[in-house]
């Protein structure tokens, strides 16, 4: 806990990865309010512009409601800007696939900085299935409906576990246990990030 806190002085990038349901943004949104870390979730700036309704919000949103992922080109816009200026980040749902890992690389490269961690939040899928549909009856998330769900974890598997091995291969890889309370996994993160 003292170390994280003495790490807001000096910039930190960490990503966190894992299935849909996993709980990355619970997580992302505690270290945020506790210890001052920006949360940059893809997912969450896809929600604010369809909400807005704005014509990016127009366009993600076809790809958005069937579980699909929206194309790289898109989200690898939306991040840019946002991860030039800010210091201490956690992102949370982007890297998702090889292309926007390399982008990103690419991007942290340029303004001379590289990633800290990637903590892998794993998790076994019947929990997640069940994670999900409670998900969708508390926050009614369309893409949480069951056939959207199984979507998801398709394209997670065909597309995201990949990202994992990019990460891994660089020996850039901390893996979590994600099953548990809330706070159970909290613990573990700040054992992994210290
Ligand atoms: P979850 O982790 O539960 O899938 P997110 O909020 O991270 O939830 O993502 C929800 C949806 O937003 C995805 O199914 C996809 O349509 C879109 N999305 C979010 N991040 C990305 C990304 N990095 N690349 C492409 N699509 C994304």
């Amino acid at each position: 806990m003292g170390k994280l806190i003495r790490l807001r002085g000096i910039e930190v990038r960490i990503v966190f990865l894992g299935p849909p349901g996993a709980g990355k943004g619970t997580q992302a949104g505690m270290l945020t309010s506790e210890l001052g870390y920006v949360h940059l979730s893809t997912g969450d700036m896809i929600r604010d512009e369809m909400g807005r309704g704005t014509e990016l919000g127009k366009f993600t949103q076809t790809f958005y409601d069937k579980g699909d992922l929206v194309p790289d080109e898109t989200v690898i816009d939306m991040i840019k800007e946002r991860l030039a200026g800010a210091e201490n980040v956690i992102l949370d749902g982007f890297p998702r696939t090889v292309p926007q890992a390399a982008s990103l690389d690419d991007q942290l490269y340029r303004i001379g900085v590289s990633l800290d961690k990637v903590i892998y939040f794993s998790v076994d899928v019947d929990e997640l299935i069940d994670r999900l549909e409670k998900r969708r009856d508390i926050e009614g998330r369309v893409d949480d409906e069951p056939e959207a769900i199984r979507h998801r974890m398709d394209v997670y598997d065909r597309e995201t576990a990949p990202v994992v091995d990019y990460y891994r291969d660089g020996d850039r890889v901390i893996q979590i246990d994600a099953l548990g309370t809330i706070d159970e996994v909290r613990d573990r993160l700040i054992g992994a990030l210290k």
